[in-house]
């Protein structure tokens, strides 16, 4: 039964009403990470499901394939009771003008998985729509494939706006439906959902551990070291570190290592992520919090993605990515 951990309200399966959805008209806007998962497993939890995609989509097959009925995004919003947007967070704002607020039905819910446009101000609703985020804290393939297997990834839910009065008992079943009851469905806002994801994504899991690595390797080749090693040391061996912590924390890991490793590891730590990077983290938290950040990615994508490429043909281009492809065709049993 419901919950609490460290203040978090914590809700099971057995706190979620599946019916408060049996029944619905349900539209994933939709069919990539998060959006097969989260349709093809409220299909399999009972409910009635249907696809929105802009023409042309690369994924219509695959969903129509999968068994879904698949319209274009207008028509998929008209007659829905719930619609659930998974498309990317840059498109999101002009599809909910065009396409979606348009053929909204009153009195509909209005789903999200990243708070993003709403908090930002990028979407406001209007006042009848009821507006709730089930946000999955995995990607959307380990939500499928956990579903399949029993079990489920843990879900944020929030709602923002109520109206109609149940739309938590609505949020609690979809976040039930895609299987995140399994584990746990923990209670928060948009803004903290919203600032906590951009910010774990650029300081730490993508922006911070991508630079530590390579910088690694960088220090490592540059003073004459054989790119080989340099690879395997910062980059390839993060994945075993990663995983032990995953599995009990930094504790177990430090158990796992040498004491070599584990004193290396209190006295350099510090060293390279000192105060000051501390202080840079918070400018970065900053940016977030104001808006900055979200505006300069709106900005980037209007026009066409100009520092998003760039940055994307210099990584590809770096002696990490050209060493890792080599070493990888060492092990193939890494794929799958
Ligand atoms: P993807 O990029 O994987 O999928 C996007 C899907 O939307 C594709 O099927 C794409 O089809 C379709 N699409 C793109 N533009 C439109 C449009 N204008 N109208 C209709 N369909 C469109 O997105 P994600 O699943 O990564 O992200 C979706 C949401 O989930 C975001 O809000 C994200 O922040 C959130 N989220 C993502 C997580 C993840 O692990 N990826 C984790 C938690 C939340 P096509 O391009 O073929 O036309
Ligand atoms: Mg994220």
């Amino acid at each position: 039964m419901a919950g609490n951990i460290l203040g978090t309200q914590v809700f099971y399966d057995a706190d979620c009403n599946l019916q408060a959805l049996v029944g619905k008209k349900i539209t994933v806007l939709g069919y990539g990470s998060q959006g097969h998962a989260h349709a093809l497993n409220l299909k399999e939890s009972g409910m009635d499901v249907q696809i929105g995609l802009r023409e042309g989509s690369k994924s219509w097959k695959e969903a129509e394939e999968a068994g879904f009925v698949v319209k274009e995004t207008g028509d998929a919003v008209k007659g829905a009771d719930v619609v659930m947007i998974l498309i990317p967070d840059e498109l999101q704002a002009e599809t909910y003008e065009k396409s979606i607020a348009p053929n909204l039905k009153k009195g509909a819910y209005l789903a999200f998985a990243h708070g993003f446009n709403i908090h930002f101000g990028k979407i406001k609703p209007a006042a009848d729509v009821n507006v709730f985020m089930v946000a999955p804290k995995g990607p959307g393939h380990l939500v499928r494939r956990t579903f399949q297997e029993g079990s489920g990834v843990p879900c944020l839910y929030a709602v923002y706006a109520d109206p109609s009065g149940d739309t938590k008992e609505v949020a609690l079943a979809w976040a039930s439906g895609v299987g995140g009851g399994r584990s746990g469905i923990l209670e928060t806002d948009f803004r903290q959902e919203t600032e906590t994801d951009l910010f774990g994504e650029q300081a730490v899991l993508c922006g911070g551990v991508c630079a530590l690595m390579q910088t690694g390797f960088e220090v490592l080749v540059e003073a004459g070291y054989n790119p080989v090693n340099a690879y395997f040391e910062c980059v390839h061996e993060m994945k075993l570190i990663i995983d032990l912590i995953y599995e009990g924390g930094f504790e177990t890991m430090r158990k796992s290592i040498s004491n070599t490793a584990e004193f290396g590891d209190y006295i350099t730590g510090p060293k390279v992520i000192p105060a000051s990077a501390k202080e840079a983290m918070r400018g970065v938290l900053k940016d977030i919090q104001d808006g900055k950040f979200a505006d300069q990615f709106l900005s980037d994508y209007a026009a066409g993605y100009p520092y998003l490429n760039e940055q994307r043909k210099q990584s590809a281009a770096h002696q990490v990515e050209e060493v890792g492809g080599e070493l990888r065709k060492l092990m193939p049993w890494i794929k799958k």
